[in-house]
């Protein structure tokens, strides 16, 4: 299987390394192919963020390390999140990307009031408590039904983690993983997907934090895809050079289970993507 990573994390938002420095390890490894992908300037404020003036100073780096190391194929991407309200992102030029994550990590639960989803377990049940009536289904639902929204309104080139809920729910401890209610929602968002060419990651980030065992989506969910004919491609969301492609062998082994013979190959599919 080809051997790529489009879900990558530098100094420009919450990463640990410089671009130049994951691309180094990327050759090092042997990858085909490497997408950055920091967080996108957001309109609240969060430290995991790129600062919109740091955004051309991102654009043109990774272009000039383009042209450094022409051994490998370097992508300019963003995750880019979807915050109910304030959706709008033209403030920042999306039309240097090669490709973008469509993810989210907040959630609206009051006026002005937007609550992270991966934070810490503690404040998810505390989020779940104080604003869903203690009831994650409702929380799940709420979750869902904004990546439904982004992917109406938008287009994104993947969307990120797509039960990224799950992330301090080892063992189910705190909730019964989909349920009927949640692959119905689910199974909306793939019918948009699948019509607009939308691609799902399988990333394995949560298992290299040591939150989980299994990437997401769960085989449930991948299963769903495959039915559908939904592109999928493997991802680390590495927020480490360390760990670029850790774990893409439990990724791997999964897609081959569920039926996949090949995941998305960027480079063929460079869809036009676009953000109101
Ligand atoms: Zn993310
Ligand atoms: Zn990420």
């Amino acid at each position: 299987m080809l051997k790529t990573n489009y879900h990558c994390h530098s100094i420009f938002s919450d990463g640990n390394d410089t671009i130049e420095e994951i691309i180094k390890e990327a050759i090092t490894q042997k990858l085909e192919a490497i997408g950055i992908s920091d967080h996108a300037p957001l309109k609240i404020d969060c430290e995991c963020n790129m600062p919109l003036s740091k955004f051309n100073k991102y654009i043109n780096e990774i272009e000039q390390l383009k042209q450094k190391y022409n051994q490998i194929k370097i992508y300019k991407g963003l995750e880019i999140d979807w915050l109910e309200d304030k959706q709008n992102l033209d403030y920042i030029n999306l039309e240097k990307l090669d490709y973008s994550i469509g993810s989210i990590h907040f959630m609206k639960v009051a006026k002005d009031t937007y609550k992270p989803v991966d934070y810490k377990k503690e404040f998810q049940i505390e989020t779940v408590k104080d604003y869903f009536d203690g009831d994650f289904n409702k929380y799940i639902l709420k979750y869902l039904d904004d990546i439904k929204k982004m992917i109406t309104d938008n287009s994104p080139t993947i969307i990120g983690h797509i039960d990224l809920y799950k992330k301090f729910n080892k063992g189910e401890t705190l909730f019964k993983e989909d349920t009927p209610q949640m692959l119905e929602k689910i199974e909306e968002i793939l019918e948009i997907a699948k019509t607009k060419n939308i691609a799902i990651e399988l990333n394995t980030g949560g298992i290299s934090r040591g939150y989980i065992d299994e990437p997401y989506p769960s085989i449930k969910i991948l299963q769903m895809c495959y039915y559908r004919g939904i592109n999928t491609i493997i991802s680390s969301d590495a927020h480490n050079k360390k760990h670029l492609t850790a774990h893409f062998e439990i990724a791997e082994e999964m897609l081959k289970k569920v039926g996949y013979k090949k995941q998305l190959d960027l480079k063929q599919n460079i869809i036009p993507f676009f953000y109101k």
